[in-house]
């Protein structure tokens, strides 16, 4: 299922008092999908605080622990668009109808179903038969329920019917667990003292928390210099701040093709190959982000095409970012290293 990304487990979801009640909740309903109180599960926070890692855990588990169930694991903004297309070619039974064969649906981030009205009359209807065939809902928001504006008052009393859980950003000791396991996970050893410092300070959310740690690696390794506390305090400092020296266009390229392994003269071309297209609207809009230079001349970096290409490179990419997580992930690592580069 490529929809649910094996790599969120509830074994690498660390648990603290930030987001005890929400596992332990997710675990129960991975356990007795459907079969217990928690009918939906609404998990809320805010952003890079684990609400699609552990919808996803949940997914995971459903389908380790229930092979046989039906899990479905969609953003509310694929739900959404998915619906309009069939809206437009007068499906919108079938999709429903498909919603219906579910067992377990997951929808992530239901926060922008606030600007689609009729996706939430299709939602609707779904939930409805759903929870009525003792089927499970798992939902994600951004916000709590009761500040969702622009979500139809059915719904948020049907949200009412199972547990609403936040997540809050990890505390200092959870802080310092997480950050042992990713060492763990990648093999990596740090100094504790540099673990301590790295988790005092970063107290927004787990993916900033994540975002240090991979700076501080690729800081080392650019450098070819061990980790220590000075280190880190050179690279959290600039963490936050914004770059000043501008980095060049042949710089980031060069970045990104080691990045991805693809060959230089390969991002100049005209290969329509999948990953090298991808890897150079990658190298576009980074350039357009991180350098002063004209759409005609970031064009004119890979092999004279024009403004308009790159316009859209830009745009692809960030349409990919909101809807393919590891495509994300990878132009948020790429965006770090960039940054590094420019301090
Ligand atoms: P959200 O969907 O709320 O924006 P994510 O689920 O994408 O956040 O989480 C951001 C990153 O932080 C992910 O890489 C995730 O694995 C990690 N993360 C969040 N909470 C935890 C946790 N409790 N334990 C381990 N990793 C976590
Ligand atoms: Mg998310």
């Amino acid at each position: 299922d490529p929809q649910l990304n094996p790599i969120y487990t509830f074994d690498t979801f660390i648990e603290g008092d930030c987001n005890r009640v929400a596992r332990r909740a997710g675990k129960t309903v991975a356990e007795k999908p459907g079969a217990n109180s928690f009918n939906p599960l609404v998990i809320y926070g805010g952003v890079g605080l684990g609400k699609t890692h552990l919808a996803q855990g949940i997914g995971n588990e459903v389908k380790r622990l229930h092979p046989n169930k039906v899990v479905l694991y969609v953003s509310s903004e694929k739900f959404i668009n998915q619906f309009q297309d069939h809206s437009r070619n007068n499906a919108i039974n079938d999709f429903i109808h498909f919603y219906q064969l579910i067992d377990v649906l997951i929808i992530d981030d239901v926060q922008f179903f606030a600007r689609a009205e009729k996706s939430q009359d299709a939602f609707f209807a779904i939930f409805n038969h759903l929870h009525q065939s003792g089927k499970q809902l798992v939902l994600t928001s951004d916000k709590a329920p009761k500040d969702l504006d622009g979500m139809q008052e059915r719904l948020l009393s049907r949200f009412r019917w199972g547990l609403s859980a936040d997540l809050q950003m990890a505390d200092y000791e959870t802080r310092i667990e997480i950050l042992e396991m990713k060492m763990r996970n990648d093999g990596l050893d740090m100094p504790r003292e540099v673990v301590k410092y790295v988790a005092y300070n970063i107290t927004t959310n787990v993916r900033e928390l994540e975002g240090a740690l991979i700076s501080l690696l690729a800081q080392s390794s650019l450098n070819k210099r061990e980790i220590d506390l000075e280190l880190a305090k050179k690279v959290l400092r600039n963490f936050v701040k914004t770059s000043n020296k501008e980095i060049t266009i042949e710089a980031i390229q060069k970045m990104v093709c080691e990045y991805f392994d693809v060959a230089y003269d390969k991002l100049l071309q005209k290969t329509r190959k999948r990953e090298i297209v991808q890897a150079r609207q990658i190298t576009m809009y980074l350039a357009k982000s991180f350098t002063k230079n004209s759409l005609k001349t970031i064009g004119e970096h890979f092999g004279g095409r024009d403004h308009t290409t790159v316009i859209h490179s830009c745009q692809t990419v960030k349409d990919l970012m909101d809807t393919d997580t590891l495509f994300r992930e990878n132009v948020m690592e790429l965006t770090q290293k960039v940054q590094l580069a420019s301090m």
